[in-house]
Parts: C-alpha cells; sequence; structure tokens
C-alpha cells in the first residue's frame, strides 16, 4: 500500500516536472519557429512542435489591414508578408506571454542576437525593423517594455526620414495627431526639433499639432515645415 502511493507521488512528480519543463520551452523556445501566415503587419501564425500559435509582435503597431483599412495598413502587411513568410524566425518573450486574444506576445527575430546592442536590435528584430522602415509606430503596453526606448528612437528616425507611412502623415499638414516641437516664447510650431531655429531654445516643448495649435503656437515654421 505505502509502496503504491509513493510512486504515484513520484509519477505525479515526474509528471510536474515534464509539463514545468513544456511550459518553459514554449516560454523562451531557444530553436526557430516557422512562419505559416501573415495575417496582417503586426501579427504573424507560426508553427513549433506541430502547434499553430498566433503571435502579435510587441512593441510596435502597424495600421489596421484586416476588419478595416488605415493608410499604409495593406503596405505593412506585404511588407511582413514579404520578409517573414516561410522563413525561420526566434521568438522573445517579455513579461506577458499572452494577450487577451491568447496570442503570444512576442519579439521575432530574424536572426539570433550574438548580444543586444542597437546595430544587432536594428538589423536583427523584425519588431524594430518594421518601425525603422516605417511600416509601424512604437507602441509601449506596459509590462512588456524591454524595447521601448530602441522603438522610440527608431519611430524618431523613421519620422525624420518621412519613410512608409511617415510620408504619408508628414505630406498632410492638417494631421493633428502629427508630433511638432515649439518654445514657450515663439508662436512657431516646428516639424524637427533638430531645426535650427530651435537651436538656441533651452527648453523644447513636444506635444500633438492639436496641442501646438490650441495654445496658440500656429505658425508654421518656414524653415522645417513645408
Ligand atoms: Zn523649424
Amino acid at each position: 500500500m505505502m509502496q503504491t502511493k509513493r510512486k504515484a507521488k513520484v509519477s505525479s512528480a515526474v509528471v510536474v516536472f515534464i509539463l514545468a519543463a513544456i511550459v518553459v520551452i514554449i516560454q523562451n523556445i531557444p530553436s526557430g519557429v516557422t512562419v505559416t501566415r501573415v495575417i496582417d503587419g503586426d501579427t504573424i501564425e507560426v508553427k513549433m512542435s506541430g502547434e499553430t500559435y498566433k503571435v502579435r509582435l510587441i512593441g510596435i503597431n502597424t495600421p489596421e489591414s484586416t476588419t478595416r483599412v488605415e493608410p499604409y495598413g495593406k503596405e505593412a502587411a506585404e511588407f511582413t508578408k514579404s520578409q517573414l513568410l516561410g522563413k525561420k524566425v526566434y521568438l522573445e518573450k517579455d513579461v506577458s506571454e499572452t494577450d487577451k486574444y491568447g496570442r503570444l506576445l512576442r519579439y521575432v527575430w530574424l536572426k539570433k542576437p550574438s548580444e543586444l546592442t542597437d546595430s544587432e536590435i536594428r538589423t536583427k528584430m523584425f519588431n524594430a525593423i518594421l518601425v525603422l522602415e516605417g511600416y509601424a509606430q512604437a507602441a509601449t503596453y506596459p509590462p512588456d517594455v524591454k524595447y521601448a526606448e530602441y522603438f522610440a528612437k527608431y519611430e524618431a528616425e523613421a519620422r525624420e526620414s518621412s519613410r512608409g507611412l511617415w510620408a504619408l502623415e508628414n505630406s498632410s499638414p492638417k494631421n493633428l495627431n502629427r508630433i511638432v516641437y515649439w518654445t514657450s516664447n515663439g508662436k512657431s510650431y516646428h516639424y524637427s526639433k533638430d531645426c535650427p531655429r530651435l537651436s538656441r531654445s533651452k527648453i523644447i516643448n513636444q506635444g500633438t499639432l492639436q496641442e501646438a495649435i490650441d495654445i496658440g503656437k500656429s505658425d508654421p515654421c518656414d524653415f522645417c515645415v513645408k
């Protein structure tokens, strides 16, 4: 009797251990997975161990291309398809396992990084590449913020160079959500915080064009706003 109980205990411990091991493997995913479908710019399907999982690329947001179509949504979806479909990728988890739709929340690496430096991130991590190429905006959803500073920097780069969706954004002067810069004294708003007209200002304020207009910064700078 004692013997059987003990055996049962041992084997349930083994089962728990195996389950824990499976969970760890799913969380860290040391080996590559294959992208079997691209749903939109920031959502893909991957196959691992015979199972299909939906994956939401985190830290970023591409314009919608499925239920409703936003400007540049189709282009973002096409770009992701061209870069990822059928490819082997490496998934990195931040804090959250899944979102409320059950999608895995992950950074998608085209190649495993040898170290986590700016140049590795910008060349090998697809989330970063989407932002750098102007297919996505940086989007911070705590607690998954490991690369938030990099994404914000890459978005500023894409915006300054009018890449991808920023070309549309920047060519539409009436876009009240775009980020502009101003000083407390001037009446102008600026598209670039590096504008020479701002070079003497110690404090540069940042906000949407709507916010700038609301506080009386209604003149477009004649140097950086064309
Ligand atoms: Zn300016």
